[in-house]
């Protein structure tokens, strides 16, 4: 049972109906969310939403201009930074470069008067943690990009906080290491569970670490929901469009039983799916599908609820899978996956086959435009 499926879960973190305002622009919009203990909460959106106003609010770097913010059930609108139980993990190019390793991750151990013994202990529990033993001595620079990142996240879980907030934490690492570094955040938010709330513009990174993955727009959260459901079924065109590749097919609903059509396109045969709730005949829909749910074949399928015949215009290969952009009569592109068959030839099909596309009528979802 997961907290936020809970009706007595009790949240850590509460937006309550947040806006920020900087003098007349709107970065928060009347935002209202829960964060549970030991999420792994996602925020995600395109540059200027508002993701990273929200953490600087969670920190306290900012004030809420309406609404308010609780953690654990009490306001923390008033609480200075320094006095939260949370704590903001900065890029590793803020640790000190004259301080040792172990002295970085003291540091703030010692600002805050810990007795030594117990400043020892907790730094080497930390070092353990984030597997930086053996480099305890050594100075930032004589480390790796990604060691330092640990430096900065075992500095950050030091003073045992709450809640931790990344912003962008592997933006400086290149791909492999930050997908390797993913799997170690999750491995530490797990062990010591700690609630990390994490901003990210990398949609698979967010898909990865997160327990749920909230989706932001203009200052407000669109979805919020677990990964699987984020992708699966998203709640408009914008989440969609947004997470991952879809085809995005526009056109006017006709419902028909327990079975919705969709008239998109002159000469097309309509697109057949599971009905929408409330939707009535001639309403402007989007029927979103993804590359990977649309099967690509040479002889028209017997029995799929879906058939459409085009003719492959280009063709992304990527290893394991080739995506195929295949054009229909009326000019139209939709995009199809299929696994490359290594001992015949690297592609399945090639550039001018006449292809035909197909998938069932719950492979995609029905979208209000
Ligand atoms: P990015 O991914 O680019 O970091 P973001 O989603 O984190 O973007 P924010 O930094 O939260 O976005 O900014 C949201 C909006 O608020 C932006 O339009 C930004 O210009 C504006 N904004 C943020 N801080 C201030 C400020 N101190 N004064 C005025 N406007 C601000």
């Amino acid at each position: 049972f997961a907290p936020w499926e809970d009706p007595n879960a009790k949240p850590l973190i509460q937006f309550q109906n947040v806006t920020k305002r900087f003098g007349d622009f709107t970065a928060i919009d009347d935002l209202t969310v829960d964060i549970f203990e030991q999420e792994f909460f996602a925020l995600l959106g395109p540059s200027g939403c508002g993701k990273t106003t929200m953490m600087r609010m969670l920190a306290g770097f900012e004030t809420p201009t309406e609404g308010q913010i609780l953690l654990a059930g009490q306001d923390i609108g008033a609480v200075p930074p320094n006095k939260r139980a949370t704590n903001m993990m900065f890029q590793s190019y803020a640790l000190f470069p004259h301080l040792s390793i172990w002295e970085n991750i003291a540091f703030g151990l010692k600002r805050d008067k810990m007795p030594k013994d117990q400043i020892g202990e907790r730094v080497e529990e930390m070092l353990r943690l984030t597997r930086l033993e053996k480099f305890a001595r050594r100075k930032p620079h004589q480390i790796s990009g990604g060691q330092r990142q640990r430096v900065a996240l075992a500095r950050s879980l030091a003073k045992a906080p709450k809640l931790l907030l990344l912003d962008e934490p592997l933006g400086a690492l290149d791909k492999k290491l930050r997908q390797e570094t993913q799997f170690e955040l999750m491995d530490i938010q797990e062990t010591t569970g700690t609630t990390f709330v994490i901003v990210t513009h990398d949609q698979e990174e967010a898909m990865t670490v997160a327990s749920r993955v909230a989706v932001m727009d203009h200052g407000q959260i669109v979805q919020v929901a677990t990964p699987d459901v984020i992708y699966e079924a998203p709640n408009s065109t914008y989440v969609a469009d947004f997470i991952g590749d879809v085809n995005l097919i526009a056109g006017k609903a006709d419902p028909q039983g327990d079975k919705l059509h969709l008239h998109w396109a002159d000469g097309q045969p309509a697109l057949v799916g599971s009905p929408l709730a409330g939707i009535t005949k001639g309403q402007d829909l989007h029927y979103a599908i993804r590359p990977e749910k649309v099967s690509i074949s040479a002889e028209k399928p017997a029995d799929a609820a879906n058939a459409i015949q085009g003719e492959v215009h280009d063709i992304a290969y990527l290893g394991n899978i080739s995506t195929y952009h295949v054009q229909l009569p009326g000019g139209q592109i939709i995009k199809a996956q299929a696994a490359n068959n290594r001992r015949i030839s690297r592609r399945a099909f090639t550039w001018e086959d006449k292809v035909w596309l197909s998938w069932t009528d719950t492979a995609g979802v029905f979208l209000e435009r």
